[in-house]
């Protein structure tokens, strides 16, 4: 079976006391998961000393769901990627669109958060997308691509590092949001794995996973994940409950 990312970020939700209850729930179905899925979780920061501890005798990797890319200093509400490091985190989420669009994360902002990520060790899930109008106007994948090329633009290119992308319509995302066709995410996902191979010459893009986020669902997981530059799906509404969770991941085809 070819390897497959499921993950969800929680955003601003859920409590220490629901965090623990989420994470016991949710071993008790990882013995039916397949070896070739990675499973991940990005909880508010608040919560994550409780996902260390309760996940600890699991394979499931544990993220931040923002950072600033300055070491140290006086950037009062803000941590670092070491400190995301030293609590934890493997991974760090940047740009997700709650970011771009209500706390002004730029591209710029973005290749640099990008880069401290990398600096520490630390896996970026680097997310795009495009607005409507410019799904509308047949523009995605330029536009997509670009985005990608801007958040890679301060990396060391000469030593291949880990990370990861994740394409996020902003169309598609949330309560008002309506999944994209398997046959967009396609289109864009190979745009997206055409822009790494310019923008890493020498790494193995191949193995740069490429995750599709948008309204997933127990409904589409599987036919969006069954498509060739799919990698893995970023899950949010549909994973509020580690059952919900669980089952999508099964019905998507990663259980044993
Ligand atoms: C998201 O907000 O990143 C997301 C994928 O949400 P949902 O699955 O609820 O559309």
């Amino acid at each position: 079976m070819r390897s497959m990312l499921f993950g969800t970020n929680w955003k601003m939700n859920k409590t220490r006391e629901e965090a623990k209850r989420y994470c016991q729930v949710l071993k008790t179905g990882l013995s039916e998961i397949d070896d070739s899925v990675t499973l991940f979780i990005i909880p508010p920061y608040t919560s994550i000393d409780i996902l260390v501890s309760e996940l600890k005798d699991t394979k499931i990797k544990l993220g931040v769901q923002n950072i600033y890319y300055e070491k140290s200093g006086p950037f009062t509400g803000e941590i670092s990627a070491l400190m995301a490091k030293d609590a934890g985190a493997q991974i760090i989420e940047i740009g997700h669109s709650d970011r771009r669009t209500l706390f002004n994360d730029t591209d710029e902002i973005i290749a640099r958060k990008t880069r401290a990520s990398i600096d520490n060790g630390l896996i970026p899930l680097i997310c795009v997308g495009e607005n409507e109008d410019i799904f509308n106007m047949k523009q995605s994948i330029s536009y997509v691509r670009g985005q990608v090329a801007m958040s890679l633009s301060l990396l060391e290119k000469r030593i291949e590092q880990e990370l990861w992308i994740a394409y996020e319509p902003l169309w598609a995302i949330g309560t008002k949001g309506k999944p994209a066709s398997p046959d967009h995410i396609e289109d864009v996902h190979q745009g997206i794995r055409e822009e790494l191979y310019n923008a890493l010459p020498g790494w193995n893009i191949s193995k740069i996973p490429i995750l599709y986020g948008g309204s997933v669902n127990r409904i589409n997981a599987d036919n969006i994940l069954c498509r060739r530059n799919v990698n893995g799906l970023f899950i949010g509404r549909a994973a509020d409950e580690p059952n919900q969770l669980l089952e999508l991941i099964q019905l998507a085809g990663g259980n044993k």
